[in-house]
């Protein structure tokens, strides 16, 4: 019946449960809460003296056959809940004939049986189930207290439900106390006669005042759904993110040579067969492409050691990309041989970078014993060949740099046509 009592995870709530802390202040004895699953099954206790007290209640006679009542301490109008398209009534006594529902077991159940005999009064097991039952025609009305009932409009039926009429009668709830008890009436009675206005007042504007902010849904349940998402959204992202960076790893270990930061020999591959596809199409497109190879890098190795040779193998790769532009290919094409790809370059363009990186290569403080040299064949990717023949042409020009001396660069002959 919250807001006036609800038992809320095994605890007594609402404008009952406050006055009972109340009481027991005053009282210096606490009042144990016997949790009942239903108001019917509240009344049962009563009477079999499981319980001792009923926190709110309103006296019947049916009741006061085994219950004593205190005085009341909440006062409440009655009013009737129907569907909006209802005319509002005045008397609800001329709705004869129409179904009106009321909880088995609440005191203006009773009353309104006896009283009012020609109407039909159809007992229902709780507000929701009488409200529910408004709602889908099977009532034309529900008759419960003000409070209670735009309480559960506000919550559950803004917009399909509305208080239509307001009855004569109000309900007087106070606290009920088994009757072969008779001191316990008196403690109770005297309980009742000493709350006042403001302590009445504060307790209600709790209850009342929240009422707005409880929501149906359980606002902790509505926080531990938000905070599931979250978590799962978050998963969800950074899952993506760290795909995202893999992905990008995989791609640069697939296309980049690890020992020197160059394009590895698939990547180089591509490139130079992308350029042969531009010089076959078009006529005026010319494409420089260097093969470079250390001269007698065997010794090196073999002399400094295989950890030296990688280091020579690293500065020169710094020393080609600082020597060459930023348009220029640049692949290891085997252990110590480079390939260098020059777009838009024509053959004499392109012997004079090789001679430039040879020079370069040449004049670098390697920090060894020994000078550090390459041989370079150089040619340009003629048209309708495939990159295979082209390749082998410029090889055959970087074996005539090695057999001609070394440190050299030698230039594939222009074919005849
Ligand atoms: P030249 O080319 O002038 O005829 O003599 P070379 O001694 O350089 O002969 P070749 O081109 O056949 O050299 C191949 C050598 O390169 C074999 C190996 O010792 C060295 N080499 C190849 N790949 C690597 C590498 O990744 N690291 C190191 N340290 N050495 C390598
Ligand atoms: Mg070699
Ligand atoms: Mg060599």
């Amino acid at each position: 019946w919250y807001p006036f009592e609800r038992i809320e995870d095994g605890k007594h709530i609402g404008i009952a449960a406050d006055v009972m802390k109340n009481f027991e202040q005053k009282l210096g004895i606490t009042i144990e809460l016997v949790p009942t699953r239903s108001w019917d099954e509240s009344l049962h206790y009563a009477q079999e003296r499981k319980c001792d007290i009923l926190s709110l209640a309103s006296a019947t006679p049916q009741r006061q056959k085994y219950m004593d009542f205190t005085s009341a301490y909440i006062t409440l109008p009655i009013v009737m809940a129907t569907s909006m398209d209802k005319p509002f009534t005045e008397d609800i006594t001329t709705l004869i004939g129409k179904k009106i529902g009321s909880v088995k077991g609440y005191a203006i159940t009773e009353k309104l049986k006896e009283q009012f005999p020609q109407m039909d009064i159809v007992e229902v097991d709780s507000i929701k189930d009488g409200l529910k039952q408004v709602e889908n025609g099977s009532l034309y009305g529900y008759i419960d207290n003000l409070v209670v009932v735009s309480t559960y409009i506000q919550k559950e039926y803004t917009g399909t439900l509305k208080v239509s009429s307001r009855l004569e009668d109000k309900v007087l709830l106070g606290v009920g106390t088994r009757n072969d008890e008779p001191i316990l009436h008196g403690i109770f009675e005297k309980l009742v006669a000493g709350l006042d206005e403001p302590t009445m007042q504060e307790i209600y504007n709790r209850w009342t005042a929240t009422v707005e902010q409880v929501p149906w849904i359980d606002q902790s349940k509505l926080w531990k759904a938000f905070a599931l998402l979250s978590i799962v959204g978050l998963v969800f992202f950074m899952r993506y993110y760290e795909l995202k960076r893999y992905n990008a790893k995989l791609i640069k270990l697939s296309i980049i040579d690890k020992l020197t930061g160059l394009y590895n020999r698939q990547k180089t591959d591509e490139k130079l067969m992308e350029e042969q596809r531009k010089v076959d199409r078009y006529r005026e497109y010319k494409c420089g492409v260097m093969i470079l190879d250390i001269d007698y890098f065997k010794t090196v190795n073999d002399t400094l050691g295989h950890q030296e040779g990688d280091r020579i193998l690293q500065l020169l790769a710094e020393v080609f990309k600082n020597t060459l532009r930023q348009t220029d290919t640049i692949g290891r094409w085997g252990g110590e041989e480079f390939i260098v790809i020059l777009p838009n370059t024509s053959l004499e363009q392109s012997y004079s970078a090789a001679e430039n990186l040879r020079q370069s290569v040449e004049t670098f403080p390697f920090g060894i014993d020994r000078p550090v040299t390459v041989s370079i064949g150089v040619g340009e990717l003629i048209r309708m060949r495939t990159v295979h023949e082209n390749i082998a042409r410029i090889d055959e020009a970087l074996y005539e740099a090695k057999n001609s001396g070394r440190n050299k660069v030698c230039k594939v002959p222009i074919p005849s046509l």
